[in-house]
């Protein structure tokens, strides 16, 4: 096999009390790359349509990814990279994340898969990491391994596997403004109150164990974020509309995606997903401020090969 097209998906990190652990992976929200063998050794981007990206290899973090993997594979050829850009970089949903991993699992198929989704995510996270200026896999791991997924440690690199109930739905809402991540990150407190702590972790695990046991009454009363929430919706104007909105229209829970400003909801069944769309529609319609919805179910398989 000398070519290959994959469809690399968005993903929703930050999911409300799982703060830089937690994240999901979304269904038909996504890229698209291909990615060529040459001759010619080292890694070359010829083609980026959508939005306006560094073509520099060490630059763009598919390029990076790639040279992360290759510097450790040393194979006898190089590789020609396009990118189909779908989500627009900055927007809370993995941009960069799909073009890190979109990019080492389509290089490890064409070398005949060397490689697992855990080594595929380490050398994603070195091309991340010129994206966000520190090594983290909240996107990349539901990205590459599908559902939602933990990442209990990146270094070493742990990531586990929850399961994602079959009838969960994610509405997101995509506002056109942007937020600067060192001003999400900069309005963090340093240190939490402990009844704010023990809030969220307890809030975790009966999240993860809603997961488990299909349990969407426990998944519902445990997506809260009592620690970031408050701080980073200030940055997202309607964020408490909309999640009012979202919840009255049947919503599981609601939260900010990533760091925003795209804000994510989960429902119970395509119905209800939809009509949180509808509702979140009507809240920012009023508003000058552009936007896209989405409605989706969760992506259990994660990248998918589109053809050989
Ligand atoms: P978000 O997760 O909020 O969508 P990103 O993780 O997409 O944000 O980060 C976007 C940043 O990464 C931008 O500064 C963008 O220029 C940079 N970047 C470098 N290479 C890429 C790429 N291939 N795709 C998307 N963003 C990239």
């Amino acid at each position: 096999m000398n070519e290959i097209r994959i469809f690399s998906p968005a993903t929703v990190a930050n999911v409300a009390c799982g703060f830089d652990v937690l994240g999901f992976c979304l269904d038909h929200i996504g890229d698209e790359m291909v990615v060529r063998k040459t001759d010619k050794k080292g890694v070359v981007i010829t083609k980026i349509e959508g939005f306006d990206l560094p073509f520099e290899v060490g630059k763009n973090v598919a390029g990076v990814s790639a040279l992360a993997l290759i510097a450790d594979a040393n194979p006898d050829c190089g590789f020609e990279i396009e990118i189909y850009k779908k989500i627009k970089p900055g927007s809370g949903i993995g941009s960069s994340a799909a073009s890190a991993a979109g990019c080492v699992f389509a290089i490890n198929e064409l070398l005949e898969r060397p490689y697992n989704k855990m080594q595929l995510t380490y050398f994603a996270i070195k091309g991340e990491a010129i994206a966000s200026k520190c090594e983290h896999a909240d996107n990349l791991a539901p990205a590459i391994f599908g559902g939602f997924t933990l990442v209990k440690s990146v270094n070493p690199l742990e990531i586990l596997q929850i399961p994602t109930p079959h009838d969960l739905f994610a509405t997101i809402i995509h506002p056109q403004i942007e937020i600067k991540t060192s001003e999400a990150r900069a309005i963090l407190p340093k240190e939490i109150p402990l009844q704010l702590a023990i809030t969220q972790w307890a809030n975790m695990g009966s999240l993860v164990h809603g997961l488990h046991s299909n349990d969407y009454g426990l998944i519902s009363k445990s997506l809260h974020d009592v620690v970031i929430e408050p701080y980073r919706s200030q940055l997202i104007p309607y964020f408490k509309e909309v999640k009012m909105a979202a919840l009255n229209a049947g919503a599981l829970g609601c939260g900010i995606s990533g760091s925003g400003p795209s804000i994510f909801s989960l429902s119970k069944g395509i119905k209800d997903a939809s009509n949180v769309e509808v509702a979140m529609n009507n809240v920012y319609r009023k508003t000058n401020i552009k936007f896209d919805t989405y409605v989706c179910k969760i992506n259990t398989k994660g990248i998918k090969i589109l053809n050989k």
